[in-house]
C-alpha cells in the first residue's frame, strides 16, 4: 500500500487536520542502517512531522528539519519537498550505547546545548531571497511538543500533533485551529461553539495511545476519532522516498573542501569514495576526476579575465 497523507476540514468550525502514514518511505530510510530503537522512534516521528508540516504550510520548497544533538545522537535530518518527497538520516556519536527508553533530552539535549533547526527553503528564489531558518528551543519531551511550540511562535497557529513510529510505520495526526477569517486569532474572540469543537477534537486526539496509532490505519483512525464531526476529507496525497544527491553535488562538495585538502586525501588512496548518507549511493572520484573539478574552475576564471591570442 502507498504511503498516504489525508487532509480534512471540519465543517462549521475553523479546524483543519491531517493524518499521515509512512511505511514504504520509512523502510527506504532504514535500509541504510539499523538505528537503536530510541533513535528510530525519534527519526520516524520527525519524518511524519515533516510531511504533515510540508502539507500544512502550503509552502513551495523544501522543509528541512535538523536536530543538532549534544548527546549520543549528533545529528538528525529530515527533508521534505512540496511534492512530499522525503529523505532522512541520523548520525550517532561513536561507541555509544543508547537505552531503548532514552528520552528526547537523553538523546540530543543532555547538556542543554541541543538545537532544533527548521529551514524553509523556497524552490524558486527571488533575487536576494534566502531560506528562512528558525532555531527552535528543545523545550519539550517530544518532537510533537517542540513543533507545537514552534508553530505557535512562528506561525501564530494553535497546532496539536500526535506522532508515533516503530520499525514498520511512522504515523501522525495534526490538528490546527484556523484564525477566523477577518477576525482575530485570540481565543476569547471566538464564538463558544467553535472553541468547543476545537477542544473536543483535541481531547479525542489525546485519547490516542501510541500503540493504537502504530497499529491502526489512517482510514480507521479517521472514523474512530471523528465520526461525530462533519468532516470534509480531501483526495489523499502520497509521500515517497526520494534522494536528491548527484555526482555533480558531490563534486561541488569536494570543490568546497579545496584543492589542497582533496590532493591530501588522494595522496593516501587512488580514489576518493563517498557514500550518500541518505540513500547509500556510492560515488568515486579518482585523481583525474578531481583534477577536472579544479581545472574547470581555473578555466572559467581565465575566460573571464584574460584575452587569448
Ligand atoms: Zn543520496
Amino acid at each position: 500500500m502507498k504511503d498516504t497523507l489525508q487532509k480534512f476540514l471540519v465543517d462549521n468550525a475553523p479546524v483543519r487536520g491531517e493524518l499521515v502514514e509512512i511505511s514504504d518511505t520509512w523502510r527506504h530510510v532504514q535500509e541504510r542502517r539499523a538505528y537503536p530503537p530510541a533513535v528510530r522512534t525519534l527519526l520516524g516521528e520527525m519524518l511524519a512531522a515533516a510531511a504533515l508540516l510540508s502539507a500544512n504550510l502550503k509552502f513551495n520548497g523544501m522543509i528541512v528539519m535538523q536536530i543538532h544533538g549534544d548527546g549520543p545522537v549528533k545529528l538528525l535530518v529530515v527533508e521534505c519537498d512540496s511534492e512530499l518527497q522525503l529523505r532522512a538520516t541520523a548520525k550517532l556519536a561513536e561507541d555509544t550505547l543508547i537505552a531503548d527508553d532514552a528520552t528526547l533530552t537523553d538523546l540530543v539535549n543532555a547538556s542543554g546545548n541541543g538545537r532544533f533547526v527548521i529551514t524553509l527553503d523556497p524552490k524558486d528564489k527571488l533575487p536576494g531571497q534566502q531560506a528562512y531558518q528558525g532555531v527552535v528551543p528543545l523545550d519539550g519531551e517530544s518532537v510533537a511538543t517542540v513543533i507545537e511550540n514552534y508553530m505557535l511562535r512562528s506561525e501564530q497557529l494553535d497546532t496539536k500533533l500526535w506522532l508515533a513510529a516503530d520499525a514498520n510505520v511512522s504515523r501522525g495526526l495534526l490538528l490546527q485551529k484556523l484564525p477566523t477569517i477577518g477576525g482575530t486569532a485570540a481565543p476569547t474572540a471566538k464564538p463558544e461553539g467553535e472553541l468547543e469543537t476545537w477542544n473536543h477534537m483535541v481531547m479525542l486526539g489525546d485519547t490516542l495511545k501510541r500503540e493504537e496509532l502504530l497499529s491502526t490505519d489512517i482510514a480507521t483512525l479517521m472514523h474512530r476519532l471523528f465520526w461525530e464531526q462533519d468532516v470534509r476529507v480531501f483526495d489523499p496525497v502520497h509521500p515517497q522516498f526520494h534522494c536528491s544527491c548527484s555526482r555533480e553535488k558531490v563534486g561541488n562538495m569536494l570543490k568546497m573542501l579545496g584543492q589542497e585538502e582533496v590532493a591530501d586525501a588522494l595522496s593516501q588512496t587512488d580514489k576518493l569514495a563517498i557514500d550518500c548518507d541518505f540513500c547509500g549511493q556510492h560515488y568515486e572520484f579518482d585523481a583525474v576526476d578531481c583534477a577536472q573539478l579544479f581545472v574547470a574552475e581555473v578555466g572559467g576564471a581565465s575566460e573571464a579575465g584574460e584575452v587569448r591570442h
